[in-house]
C-alpha cells in the first residue's frame, strides 16, 4: 500500500495556537521555520548563543531573541535547528535543565535522537518535521503560498506528539504540498546514505572522474566541464520532474542508446557493493562515530579533503565558464551567501 500523504486538513492548527515555539538556531533551517510560523500567526521566539552572527539578522526579521536555556525556559514546543554535531552539547548545558514535563522537542533531521547522542527524558515528546528542501526554498515556496514537502516521525508522545509535528508541517506550509509519516530511523539511515552514495558523494565523485577522463585523454578542460558538469543540470531537471524514463523520452536516440547500454559499465556490481557496505556502515552506527570523532577533534581531515577538492581543475575551469553565464552565476550559492553576509554583518 502507498505511504499516506497527509494534508493541511489533516492537521489541527489549534493545537500549536496560544503555545510558545522556540527555534534554536536561525541558520537555513531555523530561518524558514520560524519566519513560516510567524507567517502562519504563531509565536515564535530564537533562541541563540551570546556570540551569534544570527542575532542581529533574527531581531531585524522581527523576532525576540535570547538565550537557549531562557528560549526553552518560556517554550513549549523548541525545535532545534542548531548543526547536527553541536545539539548534544546545546542539549546537554542549556536545553536537558529547562525542559519539563510536556514539552515538545522537534527535531529536523534524525541523527541525534537515532543514534543517541541525545537522550530526552521520556515525558517530553520528541518528534521530527523536516522538510525536504533546503531552508532559503522552504521560506521562498511558502512566501508563493505553496509549500514543500516534508517528513514527520514520532519518537516518543504517541498521538499529541503527532498532532504537534502535523501542526508544525502545518505552520510551515508542508502540509500544502504533502507530509509522509516515517521513523527516526528511516529518515536518519537513508538521508545519510542519501547524501554520501548518491546525491553529493557519489554524484561529486561521478563528475570528477567523468571530468579528468576526459582532460587525461588531451580534450579541452573547457569541453570536460560542460559535458561532464554543466549539462548535469539540464538532466537532473528533466529527472526531477519526469522521471529517468521522462528524462530518456526528451534526449536523442543516439544519446538514449549510450545511457541504456554504458551507464551499467559505469556504476556496477561493485559500485553496488561498496554502497552496500557505506549503508552498513550508516547502520551500524560506524559513520556517525567516526564523524563525532572527527568534529571532536578539530576537523583535520575534513578540512584537509576539502581543500583538496577546492584545488581540483574543475574549480578553476568551472569558475572561468560559469562567468560567461550570468544566469548561472546568479545562482551561485558561495557568491550569494558571502554577499548576504556583508550586507547583514553576519
Ligand atoms: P545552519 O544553517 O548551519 O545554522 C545553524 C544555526 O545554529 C546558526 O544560526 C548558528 O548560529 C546556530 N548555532 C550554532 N551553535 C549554536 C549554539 N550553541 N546555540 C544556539 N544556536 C547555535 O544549520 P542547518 O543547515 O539549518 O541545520 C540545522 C538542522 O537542520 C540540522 O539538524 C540539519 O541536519 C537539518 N537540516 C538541514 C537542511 C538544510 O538544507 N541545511 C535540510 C534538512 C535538515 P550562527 O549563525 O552564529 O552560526
Amino acid at each position: 500500500m502507498p505511504t499516506k500523504v497527509y494534508t493541511s486538513k489533516d492537521a489541527k492548527p489549534a493545537v500549536l495556537k496560544n503555545k510558545t515555539l522556540a527555534v534554536i538556531g536561525y541558520g537555513s533551517q531555523g530561518h524558514a521555520h520560524a519566519l513560516n510560523l510567524k507567517d502562519s500567526g504563531y509565536n515564535v521566539i530564537i533562541g541563540l548563543y551570546p556570540k551569534s552572527k544570527s542575532i542581529e539578522v533574527a531581531k531585524k526579521q522581527g523576532f525576540k531573541v535570547m538565550s537557549t536555556a531562557d528560549a526553552v525556559k518560556a517554550a513549549d514546543v523548541i525545535m532545534i535547528a542548531a548543526p547536527d554535531m553541536k545539539q548534544a552539547d546545546i542539549y546537554k548545558s542549556d536545553i536537558e535543565p529547562n525542559l519539563s514535563k510536556g514539552k515538545t522537542l522537534i527535531f529536523t533531521h534524525g541523527l541525534s535522537i537515532h543514534f543517541k547522542l541525545i537522550k530526552a527524558p521520556k515525558d517530553v515528546n520528541v518528534v521530527m518535521v523536516a522538510p525536504k528542501g533546503p531552508g532559503h526554498e522552504v521560506r521562498s515556496q511558502y512566501k508563493e503560498g505553496k509549500g514543500v514537502p516534508a517528513l514527520i516521525a514520532v519518537y516518543q508522545g504517541g498521538k499529541v506528539a503527532k498532532e504537534i509535528a502535523l501542526a508544525w508541517a502545518y505552520g510551515i506550509g508542508a502540509t500544502r504540498a504533502g507530509v509522509l509519516e516515517t521513523s527516526f530511523k528511516e529518515e536518519t539511515e537513508t538521508d545519510l546514505f542519501g547524501e554520501q552514495a548518491v546525491l553529493c558523494g557519489g554524484v561529486s565523485a561521478l563528475i570528477m572522474a567523468g571530468f579528468e577522463t576526459l582532460v587525461e585523454a588531451g580534450y579541452k578542460p573547457e569541453m570536460a566541464y560542460f559535458e561532464c558538469c554543466h549539462e548535469l543540470k539540464l538532466i537532473t531537471d528533466l529527472i526531477v520532474e519526469s522521471g529517468i524514463s521522462g528524462m530518456r523520452f526528451s534526449i536523442s536516440e543516439t544519446a538514449k542508446y549510450g545511457d541504456i547500454t554504458r551507464g551499467s559499465r559505469v556504476i556496477t556490481k561493485d559500485t553496488k557493493k561498496n554502497m552496500k557496505k557505506i549503508l552498513s556502515e550508516i547502520q551500524s552506527g560506524k559513520f556517525v562515530n567516526e564523524w563525532v570523532k572527527e568534529y571532536k577533534g578539530g576537523l583535520k581531515n575534513y578540512k584537509k579533503l576539502l581543500a583538496e577538492g577546492e584545488k581540483h581543475q574543475i574549480e578553476k575551469v568551472g569558475q572561468r565558464l560559469r562567468a560567461f553565464m550570468p544566469w548561472v552565476a546568479k545562482r551561485n550559492i558561495k557568491g550569494v551567501q558571502a554577499a548576504y553576509d556583508s550586507k547583514s554583518g553576519k
